[in-house]
């Protein structure tokens, strides 16, 4: 085999694949058909769970460099009266340690992610089109070609097609899309305000105008987003005539207060695959699923399966963990990707709702309207309503808690030479790289209240929450032995 593990696309979600495979040591390859980064308008907003991934990857400054955290999110009706919103105060931070959403420049943060990849010793290799695969149990032969068509073949045990939308490995693995129904296009123009005198608002917003639907959304520093429903009847590309785009700008903005950086006509499309692996190949990313974006969480939730699915190929090829561990990726990531579209594809009907119908009863499905989805079943155990859910991220003394937690397993107890297990339990831990760790705060202390030992994943996840360590070990080795 030339390398553990083959990436097929460079986008956010191919690279930190590959950065966090690459900083578990696994060799990887990293291939893309493009030599340049996606130019079209894309991804605006990260989520908590997701800045806490930048700092753990090391790339905290390079995120903070081109992000602003947003104030909150609103519905307007015509007449600018507010039907739902949820307001972020200036310094608001979530469980993870950060704010709930940041504003960032999806370019500038993809050649960050880049270069520390590389830096990892990624291998990436531009302009190259992966054309065929051969795909079995123990591995796959992947073909792919330059740009004058010179052939190569590249061999690993695993392959992660992160292809974006248009994914040709998903075709070739046999992986199909569902969908979710929800399917309209929409207007994204990108701009940058360039006169100092203008003020936009601090909030996203969506405006209920049955006339016109529009989403704004303040971007990093002066950057700012429309985005404008297309209504029955309307044709694709003469939407994007300058003049066409600055008369939808003019309810807010003069045209010269505004430079119109990159706009695009999208489809919004609501598609989940039926499996996120077939044999050597996993899917990741837009490849395995695609949202609205309405809730901002497309690549959030392809970067949840980054980082998902890194750690346990790196125990798997590190012979640390069975086979069977991969299992739990499709098991964990398949149920909570399908919550994130149909989340999202909700607040697509509640703006046409509050919009169209004048319908304000619809269930928001919006902010903290319904729960955000967690892991149900997988690498988990046990009842604790924490279970499955990322650790809060408090600060002690200055320190942050993933600074204690280390890069694998962590297990949290009453001093830690007090935690006691059996020796295969012990022994079990131990292969896996554990730390033992007390740690006292009070956000820790109430997932504790019986003294309880907490298994936190190399993911921040919570595997279990228990008084009996060693039924648990038992139970969490059952899916890493396979
Ligand atoms: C208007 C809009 C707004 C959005 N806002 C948000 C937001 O606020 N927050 C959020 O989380 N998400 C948002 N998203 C979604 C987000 O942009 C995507 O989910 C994310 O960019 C997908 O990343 P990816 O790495 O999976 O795919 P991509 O970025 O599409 O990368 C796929 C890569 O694969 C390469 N490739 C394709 N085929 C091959 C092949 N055969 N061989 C080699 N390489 C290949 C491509 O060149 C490309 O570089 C938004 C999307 C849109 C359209």
């Amino acid at each position: 085999m030339s390398t553990d593990v083959i990436v097929v696309g460079c986008g956010p979600v191919g690279v930190m694949t590959a950065l966090r495979c690459a900083q578990r040591g696994l060799s990887v390859v990293a291939i893309d058909k493009s030599m340049e980064i996606f130019p079209l308008p894309r991804a605006i907003g990260m989520d908590e769970e997701i800045q806490r991934l930048f700092q753990n990857a090391g790339l905290e400054a390079e995120l903070a460099a081109v992000s602003t955290p947003i104030r909150g999110a609103e519905f307007l009706d015509v007449a600018g009266n507010r039907l739902v919103g949820l307001e972020l105060p200036e310094g608001t931070l979530g469980l993870n340690g950060y704010p709930p959403m940041t504003m960032f420049e999806q370019p500038g943060l993809e050649r960050a992610l880049r270069a520390a990849a590389v830096a990892a010793g990624v291998q990436m290799d531009l302009g190259v089109r992966a054309i065929s695969v051969e795909n079995a149990r123990d591995g796959v032969s992947l073909t792919i070609a330059d740009e004058d068509g010179r052939e190569k073949v590249l061999e690993a045990p695993w392959l992660v097609a992160a292809d974006g939308a248009a994914s040709t490995m998903r075709g070739l693995a046999g992986i199909v899309l569902e969908d979710q129904g929800f399917d309209e296009e929409w207007v994204v123009i990108d701009t940058t305000v360039v006169d100092p005198e203008l003020s936009l608002p601090r909030m996203a917003q969506q405006i209920c105008d049955p006339k016109q639907v529009i989403t704004f959304v303040p971007g990093h520093q002066k950057r700012a987003r429309w985005e404008f429903k297309v209504h029955d009847g309307d044709s694709g590309e003469s939407l994007l005539e300058k003049t066409r785009l600055s008369r939808m700008l003019s309810r807010w903005v003069k045209p010269e207060q505004v430079r119109l950086d990159r706009s695009a006509v999208y489809r919004f499309h609501a598609v989940v695959a039926d499996r996120f692996r077939n044999q050597s190949i996993f899917v990741a990313g837009d490849a395995a699923h695609q949202m609205p974006p309405f809730n901002g969480q497309g690549m959030n939730s392809g970067l949840r399966d980054a980082e998902n699915l890194s750690w346990k190929l790196a125990l798997v090829c590190q012979s640390k963990a069975g086979v069977g561990l991969l299992d739990t990726y499709d098991l964990e990531r398949r149920p909570h990707a399908r919550g994130q579209v149909q989340h999202a594809a909700d607040a697509g009907r509640l703006i046409n709702a509050l919009s169209l119908e004048q319908d304000v009863s619809t269930e928001a499905g919006y902010g903290g309207g319904r729960p955000f989805p967690h892991i149900e079943a997988g690498f988990v155990c046990g009842d604790h309503p924490m279970v499955g859910h990322p650790i809060a991220q408090p600060t002690l003394d200055e320190t942050r808690l993933d600074d204690l937690l280390g890069e694998g397993f962590a297990l949290i107890g009453n001093r830690t030479d007090q935690i006691e297990m059996s020796p295969s339990s012990r022994s079990m831990w131990d292969r896996l790289g554990s730390k033992y760790l007390d740690v006292r705060h009070p956000m820790i202390d109430s997932l504790r209240p019986n003294g309880e030992i907490i298994i936190v994943r190399p993911d921040r996840y919570i595997a279990a929450v228990t008084t009996d360590i060693d039924t648990t070990s038992a139970r969490l080795e059952a899916a890493i032995t396979q």
